[in-house]
This record gives structure tokens, C-alpha cells and sequence, in this order.
């Protein structure tokens, strides 16, 4: 199959391509190239003949239009959004025009491209999305987001990406487009961006900095392996049922003290410090506003209906993370050299 996939230099998006090109599918990935896409995550089969590059943003349209047109693809995965929650407070103006927008010139562009197809059956539009649409769930352990949880988001990026959901589905329900539709709970793993908690974490401590947690550090997050996430995005998209949504999760609940505590004490491991532990260098800080209590997920669709279960356990995973970043200084080193991505984290003196 030719799939075409937005955002496929970002951290989730690379992670698809690296295994669609791997299970021997043909991939346009298409991206802007923005501040959180490095094409060194796609490196490695960036020779494939299998593989091409075409930088273009979804807000333009007929860039769009130009792309389906070069490259006939059978099925869109569509990853391409801004994804950093604390950037969508600091300004959501980008948030609205990327993930909203952005989606809707995605689909008008997929459907006039199907629709001059003559509306092949087989044709897939999969637009891949966040756990967090559904808002914040209390924490009694017993309830967890399923697919029929009403939506509820409380941030500018749940919003803008509930937005684009509500889209793709009108035009199923509209228009007929075959749609599959995925939430995801938060990943973490190789390539992720030095900006997002599990990175900095690991980064901050290794510099002697401080590990910045919000709040008491007592929010809770269901943690998946993104090469996990890649598989079930790929079984969902050539099994999923049309205009069927798929929770996608790791039953790893963890509050972000345990998380951090456990990076703490792999990096303990693996690099002791002269004296103490790098928990000793956890700081709590002043809390994100609207921050979401506790997300978790029930996967039970995808895995009763489409078989996918995840196969590396949160320890594993963490510790696989972990040594990732200790062999990849150059990749994070250049991400953090960017102009602005250091300063904003705080960690530009690591070397
Ligand atoms: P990311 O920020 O690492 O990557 C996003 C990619 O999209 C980048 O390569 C960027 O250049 C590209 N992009 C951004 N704006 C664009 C535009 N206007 N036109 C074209 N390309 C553009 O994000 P990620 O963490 O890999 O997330 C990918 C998708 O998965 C997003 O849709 C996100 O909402 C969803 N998701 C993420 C998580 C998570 O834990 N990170 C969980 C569930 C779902």
C-alpha cells in the first residue's frame, strides 16, 4: 500500500514511517518541517525506494491538492499538528490554524483526490488523535476513557484536536469518506522531542538541573511505547472498520512522580552520581492551568476486535528510553541548539 503521512518528521509520524517502510509499504510522508520535526528521525530509510519527502504545510491547500495528485496514495495517515500543550497556552493561534484548519484542507483535499478516483471502497483517511478530547476522568481507578466518553477538552490543544476529529467525522457521515479514527494516551520513547517531560527529564538530570514537576506531581497519564502506538496505527488503519474510532492505550497509568521517580532511578543505575540520587534534583513547580487530573485508557476495541495489544511493558520501555538518550547526545544535542528550544527548557548548557 502507498501511504501518505503528515507529519512524519515528528516523533509519533517517524515512528510510523520507520515501520511502515519496515512491514514493506510505500510512504510519502509530508511535512512542514516545523520546530519539532527533525528529518534524522526518518534517516534510516530515507535511502529506500520505498520512501518519499514532501515538504509542505497543511494549511496549504494546494500544496495539498499537488501532492495527492504526484503521489496516488491508497491511504492518508495524518499525524501533522502542533502537539505541545504548554505552547497551545503560551499561543493557540497556531494550534487552531494547524490542527483545525490544517484537517480541514487534509480532507477536502483527500476527498477531491478520492472523488476523482471514483470513490475507490478500499481508499483510507486515518486521522490520528489524543486521548486527551475526553478532558480529565476523577481517580477512582474503575473509570477510564472508552470510545463513547463525551467529549470534554479543557486545553487549547485538546480543543483544536477534539475540532478535528468532530471534522473527520462529518465528512464520513457528510460525505462518505472512509475514515478511521485513533486515541491515543501519551507516548514516550527514541526521537521524542527535548521539550516534552520524559526527554527533559532525562536531559535536566544528566545536566545537574533541576526536574521540574507541576503541581504535587499527582496528575496521572497512561504511558505507551511509541513503536507500540506505530503498530496498533498500522493494524488500525488496514483493519479498522469505517467511520469506527479506536482508543489506543498501555494500562501503564503512572503519576508523573512515579515517572519521573522511575527515570530517576534507571539513570541512578546506569550513570551514578558522586553522591545521591538524581531524585534529590526533583523541583515542584507552579501548576499548568487546566491540568488535567488523570487520563487512562480502555483499549479493549482495538485489542478484542483488531487483535493489537502493546508488547513492551512501561519498565522496559523507560529503560529502553533511557539508553536511547545516552547514546543519541548528537540528535538532542542539535534539537536543543535550535534557536529558542534551549533557552525555553532551560538545559542549553548541557554538552
Ligand atoms: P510532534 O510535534 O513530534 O510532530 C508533529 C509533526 O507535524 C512535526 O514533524 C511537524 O513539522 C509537523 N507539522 C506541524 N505543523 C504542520 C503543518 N502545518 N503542516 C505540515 N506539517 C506540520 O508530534 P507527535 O507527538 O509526534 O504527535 C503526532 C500526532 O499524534 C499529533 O496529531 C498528536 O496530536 C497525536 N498524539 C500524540 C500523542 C503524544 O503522546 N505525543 C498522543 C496521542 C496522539
Amino acid at each position: 500500500m502507498k501511504i501518505l503521512i503528515t507529519g512524519g518528521a515528528g516523533f509519533i509520524g517517524s515512528a510510523v514511517v520507520r515501520q511502515a517502510i519496515a512491514d514493506g509499504h510505500s510512504v510519502v510522508n509530508l511535512d512542514a518541517l516545523t520546530y519539532a520535526a527533525c528529518l534524522d528521525n526518518v534517516a534510516g530509510v530515507a535511502d529506500s525506494p520505498n520512501y518519499a519527502f514532501v515538504q509542505a504545510d497543511i494549511r496549504d491547500r494546494a500544496a495539498l491538492d499537488a501532492a495527492f495528485t504526484a503521489h496516488h496514495p491508497d491511504a492518508v495517515m495524518h499525524l501533522a499538528a502542533e502537539s505541545h500543550v504548554d505552547r497551545s497556552i503560551d499561543g493557540p493561534g497556531d494550534f487552531i490554524e494547524t490542527n483545525i484548519t490544517g484537517t480541514y484542507n487534509m480532507l477536502e483535499a483527500a476527498r477531491s483526490y478520492w472523488t476523482a478516483k471514483g470513490k475507490p471502497a478500499s481508499f483510507r483517511f486515518h486521522h490520528i488523535s489524543t486521548d486527551e478530547v475526553f478532558g480529565s476522568l476523577p481517580a477512582d481507578k474503575s473509570v477510564k476513557f472508552t470510545e463513547d466518553t463525551p467529549y470534554d477538552p479543557r486545553s487549547p490543544y485538546s480543543a483544536s484536536k477534539a475540532s478535528s476529529d468532530h471534522l473527520v467525522r462529518a465528512w464520513h457521515e457528510t460525505y462518505g469518506l472512509p475514515v478511521v479514527l485513533t486515541n491515543c494516551s501519551n507516548n514516550y520513547g527514541p526521537f521524542h522531542f527535548p521539550e516534552k517531560l520524559v526527554p527533559v527529564i532525562i536531559l535536566n538530570a544528566l545536566a545537574g538541573k533541576d526536574l521540574p514537576i507541576y503541581g504535587d506531581g499527582s496528575n496521572v497519564r497512561d504511558w505507551l511505547f511509541v513503536e507500540d502506538h506505530a503498530r496498533a496505527l498500522l493494524v488500525a488503519l488496514q483493519r479498522g472498520a469505517l467511520g469506527r474510532s479506536y482508543n489506543i492505550g498501555g494500562d501503564n497509568e503512572r503519576t508523573n512522580l512515579e515517572l519521573v521517580t522511575a527515570l530517576c532511578a534507571i539513570l541512578d543505575a546506569k550513570r551514578p552520581k558522586n553522591e545521591g540520587s538524581y531524585a534529590d534534583q526533583i523541583t515542584y513547580v507552579t501548576d499548568r492551568p487546566g491540568h488535567d487530573a488523570r487520563y487512562a485508557i480502555d483499549a479493549t476495541r482495538i485489542q478484542d476486535e483488531l487483535g493489537w495489544k502493546p508488547s513492551v511493558t512501561v519498565e522496559e520501555g523507560l529503560e529502553r528510553t533511557v539508553d536511547w538518550y545516552l547514546d543519541n547526545t548528537d540528535w538532542w544535542q542539535a534539537l536543543l541548539d535550535r534557536k529558542g528550544v534551549g533557552e525555553r527548557l532551560g538545559v542549553k548548557a548541557l554538552s
